[in-house]
């Protein structure tokens, strides 16, 4: 068998064999060097190369590819959503990833409480689908959006309610497994009483169980939470609830007679294997479906909030809140509390916690109650009181304060990584689940141990089952720090054994516990795991090494992504000169390794991140693929030998990027801030200081000179573009697509700025300053009068700065050079009106300008200082955000005429606004005036992009984004209803896509001043 470290290198009958492949299957097979290195890493730290990765069409497809693969004696790794903490999504093996293709739902059996499904379905896709049905899937781990219910099940998942619904292994009535040889069986009640191939497998391992049920009661843990090994003990408890007793003999094969079910013993219908496929971590079947347990949800819910000045308190106070039975505790330490007082966002969060009156805050406990009715709940909370009196409690029962008081808990792990100093709280001795009447005792002696090593450890926990996230601060660039990351590994699993627990709760084995199982179990239990991989795999096929032959404890720092190649230096070159300032990030080293892999940008639902991947579902077109590959090849993984060109121009990184958006979602949504349009930026610029920049690209940048020259004679600009050949000329040169609309042409802003040029048009008011951007001052001008229109209305004087461009379209095409020299331009140009008009503010229209001020100017290296950068982001704003913060202090109150809105106000978001400053910076102003006939939509990200969807090769993917959400969106609209979007892109979309004319916020609020209230003179 192989043990996990040791790497099979390709040889050549296993090339040979890995081509093949692609001539059985459906789906796609990815073979070369980044395709597959997108899959070498999961949210573990670890990276290994896999041999291959299979894109199965379907469940018979990924069948198909086990088959052959055993065939040919390939190592496999079937995938999901790649969340795994400990390493085992990670191996020298072809990656099977189900979750594109394989996530079909049968229909809900509400009589029966189940439903079928194929892996690849997400835990919240799945719960979103039979949501009418008042049923549930319930395991919930903290990535159940985006975690598959393979991987649950391969992993044996749980979440902070599993005190109440048990882990996966409780939901599973039975799987579809395709077994290493590619034969599909299902295990579930009596299956091995109807395929001869399960009574078979059954029987082995039940035989196996026999053969060391004393040593199985003895050694397994009997915490709620378990999941190191195989769950050999689950099916020990099903012989024994059969009948069997230790000592009892379990037939032979022969004796049994294969076919003749006869014969079999009766105990035998109460073992199911499906549960002892939870929690084997892909090395037993791959699983290709399954029939789950579903719960009714819970008709009521109360959360109580506890605060205490000291985390032993909290800890002590679990048991006696268990009396109460409660749904879900869960802790917070103060590490995580002083983090998110430091944190912008978060601090608010903190401001809500109860506060104990003897010292600061130091813990939380959240109690949560289901009920089926208010006063069940009600009643539960009472108990909580009495058992814990004295303690500063809220106590929660609507859906939105529910909501906010969670939030602290949830930003709990994202915090971590805002940990300052080399140090990181990093993730390896995180899954403990301890007996919780010894809680307080591990908790003590743990933090003791932790800093008698020289660091210390955050702490949060599902508390009720005893599972405590610890996180020790670790620098893992460091040798010194990784010896002792190696003796805390040792000592914490030693510690849980102690107390009776156990260092694998939830999250598995994989590299980073493997090598603790035979201490923890011994050698006689390990011999049966590998009696039972064996049976079913035993050609060591199937996650080769993971469980059974794990590595020497000093394989728990080998093979990280920090140093996967033992003796081969990896990093961004020595002395490169960046574009971008990374202080904020420890520099471009520490910002290409932000990405942890937990794959929240694999989401389907809610919110913008990743657009591409919501389209494509694609990992190659995620935030976690793009994070990959720019790490991978910045720091020369991708290309032979020290090169330090190369890495800037690998094919393969540029065709993983081109699909990027630069939405800037990431940059909020991602809990780790990856900002992978700002390194797309500068991978793009890096490459062309070696090789030039293409022709296309800087005419696409020249956007500002390019409108300027079409705004001089719009009519006959407009007349020549729409010409046939013209246009088909303009797309061969620039390679748009022939269906993309090219932007019309309008007399320039300046032209018919209302009352002349840069006029005052008032005395005594303050003065506002509209900034021109490309789009208003030349494609648009009718929204920069209707802009002046509004800001007249409320009492001010408006001036027109034609001050240049913000360095956009040049920053996102990669010409940081150039955007550089244009920002700086404009920046003085923009100082020097500023200086002559005295603003009170500096106002923007299009969002994606906004955002290149206050986001991409501040991190641009470039000649201009940062506080004259600062100052003039101080003073910019989106008109509508601007209205709404000073509404009380305008010299005048504008007056709209709503009654004449004959219906709704649609509101779509631009991307760059929902993710700096989010979409109330329009929708809190729409509102205000037009109140509850505003309805802002989740619509994601548009697709356009600015020039990203005019391209032949962007076209199809920008309109399946546009389809995802917004166009449906327009087209739904009925009759009186108004499309608003801020965006030029979108509005450009919405156009192209759905043929609905999409208005400006203040073109919308223009359009309802009275008719007296114009400035047109
Ligand atoms: C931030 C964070 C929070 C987490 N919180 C929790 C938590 O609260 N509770 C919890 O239990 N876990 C938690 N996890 C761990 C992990 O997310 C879960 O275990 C999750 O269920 C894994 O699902 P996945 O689809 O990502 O599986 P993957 O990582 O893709 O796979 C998990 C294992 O199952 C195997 N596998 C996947 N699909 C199949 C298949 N079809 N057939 C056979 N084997 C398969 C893989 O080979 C691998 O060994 C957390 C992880 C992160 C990063
Ligand atoms: S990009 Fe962000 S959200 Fe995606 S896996 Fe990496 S850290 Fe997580
Ligand atoms: S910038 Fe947008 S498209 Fe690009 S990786 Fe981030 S979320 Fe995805």
């Amino acid at each position: 068998m192989h043990s996990l470290p040791v790497l099979p290198s390709p040889t050549e009958p296993l090339d040979r064999g890995l081509r093949g492949l692609a001539n059985v299957m459906e789906g796609e097979v990815r073979l070369g060097l980044h395709d597959r290195m997108l899959y070498a890493t999961d949210a573990s730290l670890y990276q290994v190369e896999p041999l291959g990765v299979v894109i199965p069409t379907s469940v018979e497809d990924a069948a198909r590819a086990v088959r052959y693969c055993f065939e040919n004696r390939i190592p496999m790794l079937p995938r999901g959503g790649g969340t795994s903490l400990a390493g085992q999504c990670t191996n020298r093996a072809v990656v099977i990833d189900l979750s594109v293709h394989c996530r079909s739902v049968g229909p809900v059996d509400v009589a029966a409480r189940t439903i079928t499904v194929e892996p690849g379905i997400t835990i919240d896709d799945l719960n979103d689908r039979i949501g009418a049905s008042g049923l549930f899937f319930a395991p919930d781990p903290a990535t159940s959006r985006h975690a598959n219910v393979g991987g649950c099940i391969g992993n044996n998942a749980a979440g902070a309610r599993s005190i109440l619904f048990g882990r996966t292994s409780e939901n599973v009535v039975s799987i579809r497994a395709a077994l290493a040889d590619g034969e599909v069986v299902e295990f579930g009640p009596g299956t091995s009483f109807t395929s001869p191939r399960v009574r078979l497998i059954t029987l082995a391992v039940c035989r196996i169980v026999a053969e060391y049920a004393a040593l199985i009661e003895a050694r397994f843990p009997k915490t709620v939470r378990r999941n190191a090994g195989y769950g050999l003990d689950m099916v020990l408890m099903q012989m024994k609830a059969g009948g069997w007793r230790i000592g009892d003999a379990v037939p032979s094969d022969a004796a049994a007679g294969v076919g003749k079910v006869d014969a079999d013993p009766e105990w035998l219908r109460k073992v199911n294997l499906a549960h002892l496929l939870c929690g084997s971590e892909g090395t037993l079947a791959m699983t290709v479906g399954a029939t789950l347990t579903l719960r009714p949800k819970p008709a009521f819910k109360g959360l109580a909030v506890l605060g205490f000045s000291d985390l032993d308190a909290s800890i002590a106070a679990v048991m006696p809140i268990l009396e109460t039975k409660p749904s879900a505790v869960e802790l917070l330490d103060d590490t995580v509390i002083d983090l998110a007082r430091g944190n912008a966002e978060y601090a608010r969060y903190v401001e809500l916690m109860p506060t104990p009156v003897n010292g600061p805050l130091k813990a939380v406990l959240y109690v949560e109650y289901f009920g089926a009715t208010a006063a069940e709940v009600e009643e539960r909370n009472q108990a909580l009181l009495m058992r814990v009196p004295g303690v500063p409690h809220q106590w929660h029962t609507n859906a939105p304060a529910m909501l906010n008081a969670w939030k602290l808990r949830k930003a709990g792990e994202p915090l971590l990584h805002g940990v300052p100093g080399d140090r990181k709280p990093i993730t390896f001795v995180e899954d403990n689940a301890i007996p919780v009447e010894r809680l307080s005792e591990f908790v003590r002696r743990l933090r003791a141990m932790v800093e008698a090593h020289g660091t210390r450890a955050a702490f949060y926990a599902h508390a009720s089952v005893g599972v405590l996230h610890v996180r020790p601060l670790i620098d893992i660039h460091n040798e010194n720090d990784r010896v002792i990351m190696r003796e805390i590994a040792v000592a914490t699993a030693d510690l849980a054994k102690e107390l009776g627990g156990v260092m694998s709760g939830e999250h598995g084995d994989g590299r980073i516990r493997g090598p603790m199982l035979e201490r923890y179990f011994g050698p006689e239990i390990m011999a049966a795991f590998r009696k039972i991989k064996a049976v079913f795999d035993p050609h060591d096929l199937l996650n080769p090494g993971n469980i059974v032959e794990p590595g020497p404890v000093a394989s728990i720092t080998e093979l990280l992504r920090v140093e996967p190649t033992p003796g081969r230096p990896i990093g961004v070159p020595v002395g490169l000169e960046t574009y971008f300032d990374y202080s904020d990030q420890h520099g471009l080293d520490g910002a290409v390794e932000m990405c942890n892999g937990a794959g929240v940008c694999r989401k389907k639902q809610g919110g913008t991140m990743c657009p591409s991947y919501m389209a494509l579902l694609d990992e190659r077109h995620s935030t976690r693929g793009r994070g990959n590959a720019l790490r991978l090849a910045i720091t020369g993984q991708l290309t032979a030998g020290p090169d330090s060109e190369g890495r800037w121009s690998d094919p393969e990184t540029i065709r993983t990027l081109d699909l990027c958006l630069s939405c800037k979602a990431c940059k909020t949504e991602c809990p780790s801030n990856v900002d992978i349009s700002r390194l797309k930026a500068e991978y793009t610029a890096q490459r062309y200081r070696a090789k030039g920049a293409p022709f296309a690209a800087r005419v696409m940048g020249a956007i500002r000179t390019l409108n300027r020259a079409g705004a001089m004679m719009p009519g006959m600009a407009n007349r020549v573009n729409g010409l046939g050949p013209v246009r088909a000329l303009i797309g061969k040169v620039l390679g748009l697509h022939p269906k993309r609309s090219v932007p019309q042409f309008s007399r320039s802003l300046k032209r018919v700025w209302p009352g002349g040029q840069n006029d005052g048009l008032g005395g005594g008011q303050p003065t506002v300053m509209l900034f021109g951007d490309c789009f208003s001052m030349f494609n648009e001008s009718h929204i920069g009068v209707a802009a002046a229109k509004v800001l007249r209305a409320f009492g001010y004087r408006i001036v027109l700065a034609d001050a240049g461009c913000c360095g956009r379209a040049k920053a996102s095409m990669g010409l940081l050079p150039e955007a550089v020299g244009e920002i700086s331009a404009t920046i003085g140009r923009l100082e020097a009106a500023i200086a002559k008009e005295n603003p009170v503010a500096v106002l923007f229209l299009e969002p994606s300008c906004l955002s290149a001020v206050k986001d991409d100017w501040r991190q641009l290296k470039m000649p201009v200082s940062a506080e004259r950068r600062a100052e003039i982001a101080k003073k910019s704003w989106l008109v509508e955000q601007f209205l709404e913060a000073r509404w009380e202090s305008h010299p005048t109150r504008a007056q709209f005429e709503t009654e004449r809105l004959k219906g709704k106000v649609l509101l779509h978001g631009h991307c760059h606004q929902k993710a700096l400053w989010g979409v109330e910076s329009s929708s809190l102003l729409l509102a205000r005036v037009v109140g509850p006939l505003l309805r802002t939509l989740d619509t994601g990200c548009c697709g356009m992009a600015g020039s990203f969807g005019y391209t032949m090769e962007r076209f199809d993917l920008s309109m399946k984004i546009g389809e995802l959400a917004l166009l449906p969106a327009a087209r739904a609209m009925a009759a009186g209803d108004v499309l608003v979007a801020p965006g030029t892109s979108c509005r450009h979309q919405v156009h192209d896509g759905a043929g609905v004319r999409a208005i400006h916020p203040v073109e919308f609020l223009a359009s309802l001043l009275p008719a007296g209230a114009t400035i047109e003179r």
